[in-house]
């Protein structure tokens, strides 16, 4: 009750939006951060349950109608992960809790996200170092699951910030050096996102192949912005509100400019990574988001707390 009383002062006319992506069912030594089901589980109902959870397209019109409940929070999930179908959603249905899906939908035509194929790649990888010439690279060691662990996030890190053409070239050289076919590894399909949408929750585009935007040329922001609302439109036949930027950072990884292309494209709102809640003049078209990540309930209902003062950064946006 204490909790739901400092909750409901803190949270007028503010909206909480939890992210997550990845939900396995077995922790993967490789990533040791990654939420596991049971990880997930508690956090709804030790962190989520404070709240109450409304579909976030609704959430969005209420909030700029002077029309939301106190403890609002919405749940958001991005990339698109096969795992979600058979873990996250029946919790979530267990708990009769709405969430939006915002998928990479480039996974459909035959190739897993990129991370994915880093991660596939690095478990992969022969010993005892890594050489596919890149000088930013060197030649790191692969010899022990730290060595392994810390590439990935090197890697994740050095191929974020490549041109399209770029990151593909530098994973198909990394993936001969492992010696893994991409095509044959575990993504998620359209069937599963036929399946998530059937019942009833969300769905929203997060790109087709999830690149910075600010690294796009205008021929692949269009593409990455509107071709991917077209496509999910076409597979669940029904239409695509929300939009998330990839990354998702204002000012690192998007712009003025990519706003104005996800106005333009006919999605109704957008979410970014920067942390704090959005606020009813906060721009439908930048809505914050925020993960808990403390193992302890009381520590990340802390964080969930503490995330309803943060102000969030916006880039600017040109009126109308
Ligand atoms: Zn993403």
């Amino acid at each position: 009750m204490i909790r739901s009383g400092i909750l409901g002062a803190l949270s007028k006319d503010k909206l909480s939006v939890f992210l997550f992506h990845k939900v396995p069912r077995c922790a993967d030594p490789l990533i040791p951060g990654d939420i596991t089901l049971t990880g997930f589980e508690r956090m709804l109902d030790e962190v989520v349950s404070q709240f109450r959870v409304l579909p976030l397209e609704d959430a969005v019109t209420r909030l700029h109608s002077g029309r939301l409940p106190r403890r609002a929070a919405c749940i958001t999930f991005d990339d698109g992960y096969a795992d979600w179908v058979q873990g996250a959603a029946p919790a979530l249905r267990k708990r009769n809790l709405h969430a939006t899906f915002f998928i990479t939908t480039g996974q459909f035509a035959g190739l897993p996200l990129w991370h994915e194929r880093i991660q596939a790649a690095v478990r992969a990888l022969p010993g005892p170092q890594l050489d596919i010439g890149m000088p930013s690279l060197g030649h790191p060691s692969v010899a022990t699951l730290g060595d392994r662990q810390a590439l990935v996030v090197k890697l994740e890190r050095e191929f974020k910030y490549l041109t399209l053409s770029a990151r593909e070239q530098a994973l198909v050289r990394l993936e001969a050096a492992a010696g893994v076919r991409p095509e044959a590894l575990p993504r998620m399909s359209e069937a599963q996102l036929r399946d998530l949408h059937s019942q009833g929750f969300s769905v929203g585009g997060h790109t087709i192949n999830h690149p910075i935007l600010d690294y796009c040329n205008e021929q692949e922001l269009v593409q990455e912005v509107a071709g991917v609302r077209e496509q999910l439109q076409g597979i669940v036949q029904g239409p695509i509100a929300g939009f998330a930027y990839p990354n998702g950072r204002p000012y690192a990884d998007f712009s003025r400019h990519h706003v104005e292309a996800v106005r333009r494209a006919g999605y109704a709102y957008a979410v970014t990574t920067h942390w704090g809640v959005a606020n009813p003049v906060t721009s439908p078209f930048q809505i914050p988001r925020f993960t808990p990540w403390a193992q302890r309930e009381w520590h990340a209902l802390f964080q969930a707390g503490r995330n309803l003062l943060v102000h969030p950064v916006h880039v600017p946006e040109t009126a109308g």
